[in-house]
């Protein structure tokens, strides 16, 4: 079957979630479903099969879903990009803006090395601020971003004119 049109089926739209006026995309019923759970793993895995990935790096919370079993299917490493706070050692830091304040993620300063080629994962594109800090992390690190996966790019929302220069893979465009 068609892997786009298994994700946007399996999606569940939530109208005002987390807040009035947004229809939150709910990815829980695709991660359920075994065959679909494969799928997209194997989806975004296979799609940098060829482009000796050495760490994956997960965007908390749902993109550590993903990332950890994609990083074993490439045989890459695992690392989190968190909030703010969460991470014992010391940190590199992004922030970026969101529609009322900002946000703030962080990476252990030692999870990835100089020249080390980083693939980043998570569920969603929306605005691409995430995504942004997150090409922010691994430049502050030295690291080369090899690419930036999603399952779902609300294309509305044209966050990928904020990451032109990793060119953003999605599994399925809505
Ligand atoms: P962005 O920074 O605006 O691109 O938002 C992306 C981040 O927000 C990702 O980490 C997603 O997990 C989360 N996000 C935004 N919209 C949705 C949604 O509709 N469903 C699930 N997660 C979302």
């Amino acid at each position: 079957a068609d892997l786009s049109a298994l994700i946007t089926s399996g999606l569940r739209d939530v109208p005002d979630f987390p807040k009035e006026g947004v229809v939150f995309k709910d990815i829980t019923p695709l991660l359920a479903e075994p065959a679909s759970l494969r799928a997209v793993v194997e989806g975004i895995a296979g799609h940098y099969a060829q482009d000796s990935v050495d760490v994956v790096l997960g965007l908390e919370a749902r993109g550590f879903i993903l990332a950890a079993p994609v990083a074993l299917e490439l045989g890459a490493g695992f690392v989190p990009v968190r909030k703010a706070g969460k991470l014992p050692r010391e940190t590199h830091r992004a922030s970026y803006d969101l529609e009322y304040g900002s946000e703030t993620v962080e990476m252990h300063a030692d999870a990835v090395s100089s020249g080390s080629r980083v693939l980043i994962v998570d569920d969603v594109l929306a605005t691409g601020g995430t995504g942004r800090a997150a090409v922010e992390l691994v430049d502050k690190s030295g690291g080369t971003v090899v690419g930036f996966s999603v399952l779902v790019e609300l294309g509305f929302l044209q966050g990928r004119s904020k990451l032109t220069d990793v060119e953003p893979h999605a599994l399925a465009v809505i």
